[in-house]
């Protein structure tokens, strides 16, 4: 796994979830899997490191970057590698600069640095993988190095290429000046060439291109960005251009650290056999957020506060829900805008609506335990993980029907009392507030509500299942080397 995140190291989204459970599936299927990411200062600063060997310098322009790799003293699997260099990682924050939430003006220089030493790394600490599993465009180059600027050497000959999209909507945009520093051709860089988009680098098209396949992580939004250029981000057609060799899989989740069973950060355990410890957690939560403690719905989100998770639909529903009986819980960091508008819904509606603008894993843990229903209405969604958390405990997903969450979410039926959460379509506030009117009307029949939390509960969202597909698909690549 060549990636940018990989959690516990550094985390700035689903992502590092993902790497690290899948690479713990995969190595209880018996496959021999490593992690490489690059050593950035919150790396050093948390984990004990020892220097594994100095990797050949990586020239960029006239410029020479030392590169060095490094490992955790004491490690448990899966192995991971951290790429060093003091100049481009050694500072706070993992894409953007901490103080402006901009991203950093060397990005390119970094990810361009970090590959060509992941792979340069490979043949000194004598493992050759049969595959190379690339994540997102900060690794997105690796499949096009291989075919064009490593060829020729045998160590890299038939090491198969799979590159995943998290969010087509992060490319990796550049521009074209930085080119050269890539060391690839400048005659591989023209108008309509896999590395180029509108006069700039791309390097999301050109991981799209030259991986020997590709996958996204939900087949659902594999469609979705296919098929409509606005959830492809301009790139459907391109993705389009590889179909037969494009797929959706679906993340699993850690169902370790989030089991209501054993959860550590929970005010109670509790189990579907068990419920009363999910009672427990909401009246903490409730009082701990300085709402009555009391019998209202209590409906959370836990969301980066951005454009792409449709929080504006709360905002435009705003007076049709302040007439609601029901609580909500907000945790969230993002753009000022939200921020603005989230604060003033929770001043105009106090003692209903709460919200903290921050990043706390242990209130998402007891924000996912104490609420009865859980808010996802994203404008588009390529995973999702915490409509999958929610049901693990107990708490019902209302969503918008895209992505990921039409994948894991399907409709409760009143009558069959199949289903585990709600649905809507179009975003919009009607569509919205439907949905949400409907899962008031189950949550006050005791009896139907019961049924479906026990639907939600023993559904199996684990890595397991999913690696067996990512084995799948590693064959394949193989298979066509
Ligand atoms: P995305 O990757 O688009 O942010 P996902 O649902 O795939 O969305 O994953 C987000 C992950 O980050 C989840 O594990 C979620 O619980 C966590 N998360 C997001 N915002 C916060 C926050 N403010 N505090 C704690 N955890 C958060």
């Amino acid at each position: 796994m060549i990636s940018a995140e990989a959690e516990p190291y550094a985390k700035a989204g689903g992502l590092a979830d993902m790497v690290v459970g899948l690479s713990r599936a995969l190595l209880k299927h018996g496959v021999d899997v490593r992690i490489l990411i690059p050593c950035y200062s919150e790396v050093r600063k948390s984990t004990p490191l020892v220097k594994l060997l100095d990797l050949p310098h990586i020239k960029m322009g006239t410029q020479a970057y030392s590169a060095a790799i490094y490992v955790e003293s004491h490690q448990t699997p899966p192995l991971t590698y951290f790429i060093s260099n003091h100049e481009l990682f050694d500072r706070e924050g993992i894409y953007n600069e901490p103080a402006s939430g901009e991203g950093f003006a060397d990005n390119f220089e970094r990810f361009n640095f970090f590959m060509q030493a992941a792979l340069d790394a490979l043949p000194r600490i004598s493992w050759k993988p049969d595959l190379l599993h690339c994540h997102d465009s900060q690794t997105a180059l690796i499949p096009a190095f291989l075919k064009l600027q490593r060829m020729a050497e045998s160590f890299y000959q038939n090491i198969a290429t799979v590159f995943t999209i998290h969010n087509v909507a992060y490319q990796g945009i550049f521009e074209a000046g930085k080119f050269p520093l890539t060391g690839l051709p400048p005659e591989l860089f023209y108008p309509m060439s896999p590395f180029e988009y509108y006069g700039r680098i791309n390097l999301m098209k050109a991981g799209i291109l030259y991986a020997d396949l590709l996958n996204t992580v939900s087949p659902t939004y594999a469609r979705e960005i296919q098929e409509n250029d606005e959830y492809g981000a301009g790139l459907a057609a391109v993705l389009r251009q590889r179909e037969g060799k494009f797929f959706g899989i679906l993340n699993g989740i850690d169902t370790i650290e989030w089991d209501p069973r054993t959860d550590r950060l929970l005010y109670a355990n509790y189990s579907e056999r068990d419920l009363s410890g999910k009672l427990v957690n909401k009246q903490q939560l409730q009082e701990s957020c300085g709402l009555p403690v009391g019998d209202a719905p209590l409906i959370g989100m836990i969301s980066r506060l951005v454009d792409q998770k449709g929080l504006d639909l709360l905002f435009r529903a705003k007076r049709e829900l302040a007439r609601l009986e029901c609580q909500w819980v907000i945790l969230g960091t993002g753009v000022a805008r939200y921020h603005q508008m989230l604060q003033e819904l929770a001043e105009e509606n106090s003692g209903k609506f709460w919200v903290r603008f921050a990043f706390d894993n242990k209130l998402a843990h007891r924000i996912e335990a104490g609420c009865d229903l859980f808010l996802m209405p994203s404008r588009y969604e390529p995973c999702g993980l915490n409509q999958m958390y929610s049901m693990r405990y107990g708490t019902v997903p209302i969503v918008r029907n895209t992505g990921g969450l039409a994948d894991t979410v399907t409709e409760f039926h009143p009558t069959s009392k199949k289903g585990n959460g709600f649905k809507f379509q179009r975003h919009a506030p009607e569509p919205f507030l439907e949905a949400l009117h409907r899962a008031l009307d189950i949550w006050r029949n005791r009896e139907l509500w019961s049924q479906l939390v026990q639907n939600c509960m023993c559904q199996d969202f684990s890595w397991d299942r999913r690696a067996s597909e990512y084995i799948g698909l590693y064959h394949k690549a193989i298979a066509q080397k």
